[in-house]
């Protein structure tokens, strides 16, 4: 693989357009791309000329509308390039009006109560910001054009076409900031940058054959924990096994191709754990190459006999994945505004982002929280590996100093990290930063852009960006708003400061620094007045709040009736999932695990009234009679369960309802399923156990 050649090399980027478009149409396609120029008829058709002549001569027959509805994953419908014509030859077809909108029936998505099963019609529609790309597998090649999807009465039924309104909405916001500030000048928009960290977990797939948990809901529903976990923390950043380093140049390969710029990869905290991050792009793009990311780690992993697991928490009570969301705004002429630069003090513009953002968050901690709400990452938060469900902004010491300095009245100057020497002549000095880290925190600043540690691994990344920069662009709106306000009887720094020192004093309740793993934040966040909104159940209602309704609205990221469809599917997805694994685990205790325990209590049984009359005596055996009345009771306790749970899943669930019978009952489940791993024999025991799933490669 050369690197430097083959990036994008199955994309139809820039430098495809230049060599495959005539000058001038090149030219008017960066104008539209640039958002300066509309699409217009003419140059779709000759844009759809070029881009079908670059598929089909890298082998495509197919070209489709690449889209993200709100099932959480992405939909494509292929059509073919090919038509006969009336010699009975077949010729290319493919023109601007099928390259610009596509039809698919909209009545099989999601839509939350939009459109009733019988109004089927929607349209997707091309989104020029996003390469078009190449689906290339053994047998063939599909053209995948990025679009957006809407119904046919023009609502969003998909996930980009609001994430797209929101960095409009960030963009209006942050440029009316930057004139405040008379930073405008040659600015012509801003963009929000995104790298998503991809956490996730690989195991040998033939062990997903024999568990129905992790082939019907990609988790395991029931085991007991391997001697070993990640006590040693042995396998962070350890050398990679040259399987798994075999599998991760395969999927770098694909993105490369793919135009996914990715930069890092290391052996996570859990066995058997890892995690790949890209280059930040722009928002948009990002999000769609993070959808392209899952898909190819997801199928590499099975031309290496992996199973990529990207589910929130595969195993219990070891690490579960998350997508740390890497956040920043820059204007298109590079320059990123959550720069601190190095007199942080005097940067009062980026101190006004700062506080913009902390007030976002603070505002609408619940609303950030909801918009990572899933029944997988349920598990996942709060336990001592992710964030906690209380959200709450890290801003290391530099900053607390002088956004305290602002409070005060008086700022005059920013702490330094200073030099480290390690006290040998054969290291290098190093320069330190003014803070340090902490992962703990749900979002954090972290240098020059803030982490959102909360996704989970398994998201799309374009609800919770969605969320954050309305949230956003609502808190500049404010902040910018008064500031003009204050500039009339005022010079500009003396009316940022003032307006800064109220933002600082009403919202630096969410700003925490200490451990958020500890049981003392849960309390001190509660005082404080923060949400700590555990599950889907207690999170996604925000999302109907009138507060949330008008903010969305206001922004024109979502309507009323969008947003309200939306928390109906996510309720529901919620309750979908648990649903199937109730279901899966009533099968699994039914048909395999309590079987497996009838037959050792059998064996048991025998084996002590053999002992028993062999040695004419029950007083010797007290110790196996006492064993064999303990399996008989964890067998009865879990038929018990199982039946309740079998009786429960019947009704209708509410998210409540999962919350409050069903996820109790599963656990108590699980509990018993564990403890009978623990005794029954391992040649009885019938599916891979964690020992073996996590350590054998
Ligand atoms: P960590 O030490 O937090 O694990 P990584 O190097 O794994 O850091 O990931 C950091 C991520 O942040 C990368 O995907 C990187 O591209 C992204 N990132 C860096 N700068 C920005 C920025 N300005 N905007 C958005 N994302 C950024
Ligand atoms: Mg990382």
């Amino acid at each position: 693989m050369d690197y430097s050649t083959n990036f994008g090399s199955l994309t139809f980027n820039k430098k495809a357009m230049k060599s495959y478009m005539q000058p001038d149409t090149y030219g008017k396609m960066l104008k539209i791309l640039e958002g300066e120029n509309a699409m217009d008829s003419k140059i779709a058709d000759q844009t759809a000329e070029a881009m079908k002549k670059w598929a089909v001569e890298n082998g495509c027959t197919h070209y489709c509308h690449w889209f993200q509805p709100l099932t959480g994953s992405t939909a494509e419908k292929h059509d073919s390039f090919y038509d006969p014509d009336n010699n009975e030859n077949l010729i290319t077809n493919f023109s601007g009006k099928l390259l610009v909108r596509g039809e698919p029936d909209a009545s099989s998505f999601p839509s939350g109560g939009i459109r009733d099963t019988y109004e089927a019609r929607g349209y997707t529609a091309w989104d020029t910001s996003s390469p078009a790309f190449i689906n290339r597998t053994e047998t063939g090649a599909t053209l995948c054009i990025p679009t957006a999807f809407v119904s046919w009465t023009g609502e969003a039924l998909d996930k980009k076409t609001p994430l797209l309104r929101s960095i409009n909405a960030v963009n209006i916001q942050a440029m009316r900031m930057l004139k405040i500030f008379g930073n405008d000048k040659g600015v012509k928009k801003t963009i929000t940058t995104l790298g998503c960290e991809q956490e996730f977990f690989l195991i040998d797939e033939s062990f997903v054959e024999e568990r129905e948990d992790l082939l019907l809901c990609g988790t395991t529903l029931v085991g007991k924990e391997a001697p070993k976990g990640h006590q040693l923390d042995d396998h962070y950043f350890g050398t990679m096994k040259e399987r798994v380093l075999a599998y991760y140049h395969d999927v770098e390969d694909q993105l490369l191709d793919l135009g996914v710029p990715f930069k890092t990869r290391h052996n996570e905290v859990a066995p058997a754990q890892f995690e790949l991050a890209p280059t930040f792009e722009n928002a948009n793009v990002a999000t769609d190459h993070q959808m392209i990311t899952m898909h190819v780690l997801k199928k590499t992993a099975k031309d290496h006999g992996f199973c990529c697991l990207l589910h929130e928490k595969p195993f219990a009570r070891i690490n579960g994945s998350g997508k740390h969301n890497n956040w920043s705004i820059s204007t298109d002429t590079g320059l990123n505004l959550l720069d601190p630069t190095e007199k942080t003090h005097e940067n009062i513009q980026f101190l006004t982002f700062l506080c913009s953002i902390i007030q976002a968050v603070d505002k609408h901690a619940d609303l950030l929280r909801a918009s990572i709400a899933s029944a997988g990452n349920d598990l996942r938060l709060g336990g001592n590996e992710a964030p906690p469900a209380i959200i709450s902004v890290f801003l290391g010491e530099m900053l607390t100093d002088i956004l305290d300095q602002i409070e005060k009245g008086k700022v005059s100057s920013t702490k330094k990290g200073g030099i480290m020497n390690l006290g040998s002549t054969t290291i290098a000095e190093i320069s330190r930063h003014s803070g340090d880290r902490n992962r703990t925190s749900p979002f954090a600043f972290t240098g020059n852009k803030f982490e959102f540690r909360a996704p989970g691994s398994a998201c799309s990344i374009a609800w919770p960006n969605t969320v954050l920069n309305t949230i956003i662009a609502e808190s500049i709106d404010e902040i910018a708003t008064k500031i003009e306000q204050e500039i009339k009887s005022s010079n500009l720094e003396k009316a940022v400061y003032k307006v800064l020192k109220e933002v600082i004093k009403k919202h630096k309740k969410v700003c925490f620094d200490g451990d958020g793993y500890s049981k003392n934040w849960e309390k001190e966040a509660i005082g404080r007045g923060l949400p700590n909104l555990k599950t889907c159940a207690d999170a996604l209602p925000c999302l109907k709040s009138k507060k949330s309704l008008d903010v969305f609205e206001k922004y024109n990221v979502l309507t009323n009736i969008e947003l309200k469809a939306r928390v109906e599917i996510l309720e529901e997805q919620y309750v979908t999932n648990k649903e199937i694994e109730a279901r899966t685990l009533v099968s699994m205790m039914s048909t395999q695990i309590i079987p497996a325990a009838e037959i050792y209590q059998f064996e048991l049984a025998k084996n002590l009234n053999a002992v028993s009359s062999a040695l004419n005596s029950k007083n010797k055996t007290k110790s196996q009679q006492a064993k064999l009345k303990n399996l008989t009771n964890m067998i009865e306790d879990s038929l018990d369960l199982v039946q309740r749970l079998k009786q429960q899943e019947k009704k209708h669930l509410s998210p409540a309802d999962i919350k409050n019978s069903i996820v109790p009952l599963m656990d108590k489940i699980r509990i018993c399923s564990d403890e009978l791993e623990g005794i029954i024999p391992d040649d009885l025991w019938p599916i891979p156990k964690y020992s073996e799933m996590l350590f054998l490669f």
